[in-house]
């Protein structure tokens, strides 16, 4: 059936898009030199992005970019996962990092760091996660003192994707400790990296080769402070202005990873004979390709919603991108997992994608935010209406 779901022009946009990926991107062996830890971070996908302005998608054209709807970043998204697991946040993350700024940025930020990413110039990395807090944004330890025009700030941060290949972090710390982050007390500051950040590799990752996940260590740091992003206290406007995209993003990374994932077993299950007839034939084997199918159509829908309600009311649809990322990252990684059973033994060695997309795709559960802390979001907001319903 003909999808219903975009219009003439986001589909002649992933048509274009799929094409100029399997043209320009796929003959690099981008996908192939991460999985062999050949490179840290696929720099010259970052270039080549930039060079034909798929960076700036969604960014305004004051600044480089083209000034779409959220849909062509997921679409983006979708596509780099469906040709290599750990393509899609290195090829879109510095785009959210490019909005937060048009949103909170002076002018001058938006020349000296959204220009140049549009164009793939700047490589950004965001760095929320602590090693002593991730879900617990009120537990962040890592803080900015001001001091005449320079903030110092000291901290760690851990798992930033692109970290290793970054010009710049989007650092989250703490100014007023007199407050809770979430209600004040957290700031953004953008920290290039020759201001002093130490960014190393500290963890190998079961998946995500060569996405260039860092962890980055502040010691008394010198930061203008012309580089706060916003005022002091906004860190949590910021915050959730990165989320909705990353969030949109990584459910569409996730989606993608899935896509291939069934590609592979439905092409495998044509071929495969068992029992005198292919695996295609198997009552059990097409239900799990149904069931794929199912989980396929459901990820999509909940996606575009996502994208939908976030253009017309921006973070006021936490809730329904929470539920996109949940349904993608659990269902993303059935998916995954149906997938390689209908190949069987070979499903599980490195002959056949599908493996590493397993991998992948088990991020999708963690990254962004949790699948729990999407319920939590869930129930949150929707308590939240049923209660506003009552005493309104
Ligand atoms: C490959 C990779 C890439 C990443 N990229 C980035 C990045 O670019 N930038 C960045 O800043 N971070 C990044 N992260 C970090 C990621 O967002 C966090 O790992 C995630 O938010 C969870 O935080 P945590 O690991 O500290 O787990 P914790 O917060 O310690 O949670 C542990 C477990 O407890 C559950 N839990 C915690 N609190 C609650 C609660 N209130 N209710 C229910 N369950 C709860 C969680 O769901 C989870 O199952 C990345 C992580 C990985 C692995």
């Amino acid at each position: 059936m003909p999808d219903i779901l975009m219009t003439r022009e986001e589909l002649n946009f992933r048509r274009e898009f799929r094409e100029f990926v399997n043209k320009e991107i796929v003959p690099l062996g981008l996908a192939e030199k991460q999985e062999r830890d050949e490179i840290d971070f696929p720099t010259e996908l970052v270039r080549i992005l930039g060079q034909k302005g798929y960076f700036g998608m969604c960014l305004p054209e004051k600044y480089g970019g083209k000034n779409r709807e959220l849909v062509y970043e997921v679409i983006k998204s979708e596509e780099l996962a469906y040709v290599g697991p750990a393509l899609s946040c290195p090829g879109c993350s510095t785009g959210w990092v490019g909005n937060a700024i048009c949103e909170y940025g002076t002018e001058k930020q938006k020349q000296d760091y959204v220009i140049p990413i549009a164009q793939g110039l700047k490589v950004a990395a965001i760095a929320m996660t602590e090693p002593g807090a991730g879900s617990d944004i009120n537990s962040y330890k890592t803080k900015a003192v001001l001091d005449k025009d320079f903030y110092t700030i000291s901290g760690e941060k851990r798992f930033q994707v692109g970290g290793l290949g970054a010009d710049f972090f989007l650092t989250f710390a703490i100014t007023d400790s007199s407050r809770p982050a979430l209600k004040g007390g957290l700031s953004a500051f953008l920290i290039d990296r020759e201001m002093g950040i130490e960014v190393v590799e500290k963890f190998k990752m079961m998946g995500y080769h060569g996405a260039g996940v860092s962890h980055s260590i502040m010691k008394n740091i010198k930061v203008p402070e012309d580089n706060i992003l916003g005022k002091e206290g906004d860190g949590m406007g910021v915050l959730d202005t990165i989320l909705i995209w990353e969030r949109l993003s990584t459910a569409a990374g996730a989606f993608g990873g899935a896509r291939r994932c069934i590609d592979e077993a439905i092409k495998y299950s044509l071929e495969r004979e068992a029992f005198g007839v292919t695996l295609s034939r198997i009552p059990t084997v097409y239900n799990m390709v149904a069931d794929m199918i199912i989980k396929r159509d459901v990820i999509a829908t909940m996606i575009i919603r996502g994208c939908r309600l976030v253009d017309k009311y921006g973070p006021k649809a936490m809730k329904e991108v929470a539920e996109a990322k949940y349904l993608a990252g659990e269902m993303g990684y059935e998916i995954a997992d149906t997938a390689l059973q209908v190949l069987g033994g070979i499903g599980y060695t490195n002959k056949y994608p599908i493996e590493s997309y397993v991998r992948f795709v088990r991020l999708g559960r963690i990254a962004s935010g949790t699948s729990e802390i999407m319920q939590y979001i869930v129930q949150r907001d929707t308590y939240k209406e049923v209660l506003g319903r009552k005493e309104g």
